[in-house]
């Protein structure tokens, strides 16, 4: 990107290992059928390329996957005893391992982000994810949900554009674990790797209507959530959205899961081990371009190191190299459309007019696709927009403290609540600090670590209910 000492040598992943067809239809009854709405086109953010036609799904397609969810419900997969259907979860499990790479390539070319991130991280941590939920689907006596914990029924999920296999993972892994089927509604920006999963689906034998997959716009998912055969509701995305589904469920019995948005602080006391720092602080907001919910987007550094700290975190932001999502040295790679490329610079226009200062890395962006530089905001204050809205990009706004109890105040001043980060050398402060600290994960001198172990979920407006460990399993059974 700016000067390095020496030119990386471009290294592409091909992209003969996938085989995007030119059309796709709905994954419903383990078959893919045609969707009655319009079609709509999915591209590549790199390059505006036109990847593939896909079926919009309207009002009866989504009563059609419901239908076949219900059926399979009812005839098969609630019956089937938890040692069978962890045998299925395996079998994706393996093949999703077997076929990464391909996952991977196709996750990058729709979604934008680099092959390393979906290669090492997106793809390793969806396979485990079925792996830890196969684990428990003969064991959910010890859910902690009494001896005989029983399925919800049919689970509506919808997901966003950021992380679409992993949140499809983090989805459909618990809910079939515990015997209940699904009818899932990818982004409209993404869904090819969806439509993959639905192929693994089929290789692994799954009975037909386990899983449905129903693509389209906010129509599709409003149709669905809105059901009223749908037992369960699970939805990952933005606040604004999580709120009408709340409302829209409100008054049924439908059992709901929100994973909303986030702003989350990352503070760097004093006797951090700063460039380990600023690596963490680098991972928490330029990972995935920042389209992270638990984003590390608020900066607090204390006083007396933070001009030490800004000066090696825009030497090491001056390294990162952005370009081509299948270049195997990119590491950051393209916002994932132009709408929110769009709300990026508004938010980061109302950041100068607010009076913040902005820096950002100096490169040539590509001319083609949707592209903005790792940037930051200093002299930022907590009532500037920059500092309490969600911008979902690679923009990381700075704020400094002095002592640990104006930190915690400062990292709690939000609506929000999804997680944080702790920078010091003291495990007593990481304690103290961290008890303090209304965020649903805090991650201690690391940042951005995901596990299917580990409960993931908000406070606040960042929604309600868990994922991921035994509290994901409540989210499915009663
Ligand atoms: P979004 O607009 O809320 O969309 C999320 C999903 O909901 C998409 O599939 C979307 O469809 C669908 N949708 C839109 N309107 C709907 C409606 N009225 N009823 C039902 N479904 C509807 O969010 P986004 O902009 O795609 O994603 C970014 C947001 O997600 C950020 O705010 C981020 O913080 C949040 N997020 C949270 C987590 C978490 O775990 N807490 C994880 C990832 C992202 P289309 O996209 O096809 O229109
Ligand atoms: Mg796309």
């Amino acid at each position: 990107m700016a000067d390095t000492i020496f030119e990386y040598a471009p290294a592409p992943e091909s992209r003969s290992i996938v085989d995007i067809k030119p059309s796709y239809g709905l994954f419903v009854g383990g078959e893919f059928v045609e969707g009655r709405g319009t079609s709509f086109k999915t591209i590549s953010p790199a390059t505006e390329e036109v990847l593939a036609e896909v079926a919009e799904a309207d009002a009866a397609d989504v009563d059609a996957a419901v239908k076949a969810a219900r059926r399979a419900y009812d005839k098969v997969w609630s019956r089937m005893p938890g040692r069978e259907r962890a045998k299925y979860l395996y079998r994706i499990a393996r093949i999703i391992q077997e076929r990464g790479r391909e996952l991977a390539v196709l996750e990058s070319l729709d979604n934008g982000k680099p092959i390393k991130e979906s290669r090492d991280v997106d793809v390793p941590t969806v396979a485990a994810h079925f792996f830890y939920y196969a684990g428990w689907a003969d064991k959910l006596e010890y859910a902690g949900r009494g001896a005989d914990p029983q399925p919800l029924g049919v689970a509506g999920q919808v997901i966003p554009w950021n992380f679409p296999l992993l949140m499809l993972a983090w989805k459909i892994a618990p809910a079939l674990a515990c015997g209940n089927t699904v009818v899932l509604k990818p982004a409209e920006t993404t869904p090819l790797t969806a439509l993959l999963f639905a192929e693994i689906c089929q290789q692994a034998d799954l009975p037909p209507g386990v899983v449905n997959i129903v693509t389209g716009a906010g129509a599709t998912g409003q149709a669905l959530v809105g059901h009223p055969d749908v037992d369960k509701v699970a939805f990952t995305g933005s606040t604004e959205v999580g709120k009408a589904i709340a409302r829209a469920v409100a008054g049924t019995s439908k059992k709901v899961t929100l994973e909303l948005g986030g702003k989350a602080a990352n503070i760097v006391f004093d006797d951090a081990p700063i460039d380990q720092a600023v690596e963490g602080i680098v991972d928490g907001i330029f990972f995935n371009q920042g389209h992270v919910c638990c984003a590390g987007s608020r900066l607090l550094v204390q006083e007396s190191i933070s001009e030490e700290l800004l000066d090696r975190l825009k030497r090491r932001m001056s390294t990162l190299r952005m370009g081509d999502p299948l270049d195997k040295n990119t590491d950051i790679g393209a916002i994932n459309s132009g709408e929110q490329l769009k709300r990026i610079r508004e938010l980061s226009d109302l950041g100068d007019a607010e009076g913040a200062e902005r820096w950002e890395v100096a490169c040539d962006l590509p001319t083609k696709g949707y592209w903005f530089p790792p940037t930051l905001f200093t002299g930022v204050s907590q009532a500037h927009r920059i500092a309490r809205e969600e911008i979902f990009g690679p923009v990381l706004s700075v704020l400094t403290f002095r002592t640990p109890a104006e930190a915690v105040e400062k990292a709690n001043n939000t609506p929000y609540g999804l997680s944080a980060g702790v920078w010091t050398d003291k495990g007593s402060r990481i304690l103290s600090v961290a008890h303090q600290l209304r965020a649903g994960v805090v991650w201690a001198n690391t940042f951005n670590k995901f596990d299917p172990t580990s409960p993931f979920g908000g406070f606040k407006e960042s929604g309600y209910g868990r994922e991921g460990g035994r509290h994901g399993l409540e989210a499915y059974l009663k």
